[in-house]
């Protein structure tokens, strides 16, 4: 079916990321090849879209990685600005600053002293007492003993105006054949020479696609498919690394009237974003934003269901009842305003994405595995990616083995 440089299976904010770095900083040809019709098929399309330093924690081991992509963030954005384009209409870019709040008891101690870790490893913030946070973000209710941590710096896109733009780009980019996008066209397998003992290439079910240089599984919670093909193949144990996380987040129309000031999420959602502990059975952990229509995004569950991505009127409710506690005005929202989204977010045991070459099958790469986090690392899984291919020394700190 064609041949080019790499060959990126899946088209999410990391496949399309990974190809428009290639596409910007050299001189390879980029074919991508997704299984759906359309882009924003995977977990992508279900984000909420927080693009956060605030609510993460400066002993993990994706810290810097995360900082890194934050800021490749903000200089996608400058690049956009000085082209004369409005980010805001192009991408949704909104420098809200985010609010992470607690009712109090002893988590209020545990904010502030989180907030003293994020603020000593550079990320500016302030601790709001509850008085203060209703002041600036009258929608939502914590209660006397309540508080919040205000991180200025934090900032949202628009998932899917994003990855619509790098699209665009992708396109602008590579004219005349330097860039390929290939949809429905599920990989099935890997095109291995043992000859050479290089990866050269995808099967799909609409052909082959060859590579010259790389091969590239970013197939978010479908990479464990891509994974076990290649561990029945070659003898290796590449999995269970990946699994499917399925979560839900509610569109509360914009008629609804509710609306936010700050990117807001309950402290009890950082501990368990990368943990298989949860709050109830569902998952369920306060997030709420606005987006650029307006409308009031509120996440998320987090579930082990295999592949099904049904809409659970469950896990909706109980949403919408955790929420209310912060967010009163909601119990008084009709259902008819409120549409469910859900996505299958790629879940790794260690909590740390999977970015690297495959050792054992020289050509293969892996950028998979970013859970919650997607689209705040997607920058800097592609630089990762793009210089380790490149063979030049990473700004990102870390290099993860897969
Ligand atoms: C409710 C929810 C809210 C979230 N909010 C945020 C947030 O605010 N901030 C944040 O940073 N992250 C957030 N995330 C996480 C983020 O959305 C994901 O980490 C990110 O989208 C993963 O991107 P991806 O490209 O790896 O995967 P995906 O977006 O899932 O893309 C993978 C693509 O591969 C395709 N594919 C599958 N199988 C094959 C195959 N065999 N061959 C070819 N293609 C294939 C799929 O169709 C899909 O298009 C959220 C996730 C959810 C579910």
């Amino acid at each position: 079916m064609g041949s080019s440089d790499v060959v990126i299976a899946g088209a999410g904010i990391i496949g399309l990321s990974i190809a428009n770095r290639f596409l910007r900083q050299t001189n390879l040809s980029v074919t991508v090849v997704e299984a759906a019709h359309k882009i924003c098929a995977g977990a992508t399309g279900a984000g909420q879209g927080y693009i956060w330093s605030g609510h993460l924690n400066p002993d993990s081991k994706t810290w810097d990685f995360s900082r890194r992509s934050i800021q490749l963030w903000h200089e996608f954005v400058a690049e956009i600005r000085a082209s004369g384009v409005d980010p805001l209409e192009k991408i949704g870019w909104r420098d809200t600053g985010s609010l992470l709040f607690t009712t109090g008891g002893e988590e209020s101690l545990a904010l502030h002293n989180r907030l003293h870790k994020v603020a000593a490893a550079g990320v500016q913030g302030e601790f709001w007492n509850s008085h203060t946070a209703q002041t600036a973000e009258p929608a939502l209710v914590l209660g006397p003993e309540g508080a919040a941590a205000f991180f200025p710096a934090d900032c949202q896109i628009d998932a899917r105006a994003t990855v619509e733009f790098i699209q665009q780009e992708n396109r602008a980019l590579g004219p005349g054949g330097r860039y390929k996008e290939v949809f429905g066209s599920p990989v099935t397998g890997f095109l291995w020479s043992p000859a050479d003992k290089y990866m050269q290439g995808l099967q799909t079910l609409n052909g082959d696609f060859h590579s010259k240089r790389a091969v590239i599984v970013s197939a978010g919670a479908w990479s464990s498919d891509l994974l076990e093909i290649l561990s029945k193949r070659f003898d290796l144990d590449l999995t269970p690394s990946i699994r499917p996380r399925k979560g839900h987040l509610l569109v509360v129309d914009k008629t609804a009237g509710l609306h936010l000031n700050y990117g807001t999420m309950e402290f009890a959602y950082t501990s368990t974003k990368n943990s298989k502990e949860t709050l109830d059975e569902f998952g369920v952990a306060t997030t709420a934003t606005v987006d650029p229509a307006g409308n009031f995004l509120l996440g998320s569950s987090r579930e082990f269901k295999g592949f099904d991505m049904t809409p659970d009127e469950a896990v909706i409710q109980q949403i919408l009842h955790r929420a209310a506690k912060f967010f009163p005005a909601l119990a008084s929202v009709p259902l008819s305003s409120i549409h469910p989204r859900t996505g299958l977010r790629p879940y790794t045991p260690g909590g740390v994405p999977l970015i690297g070459p495959i050792v054992e099958l020289p050509g293969l790469f892996l950028a998979s595995g970013h859970e919650g986090t997607g689209l705040s690392l997607a920058l800097g899984t592609a630089e990762m990616i793009v210089d380790t291919i490149m063979e030049r020394s990473s700004s990102t700190i870390f290099q993860w083995s897969v």
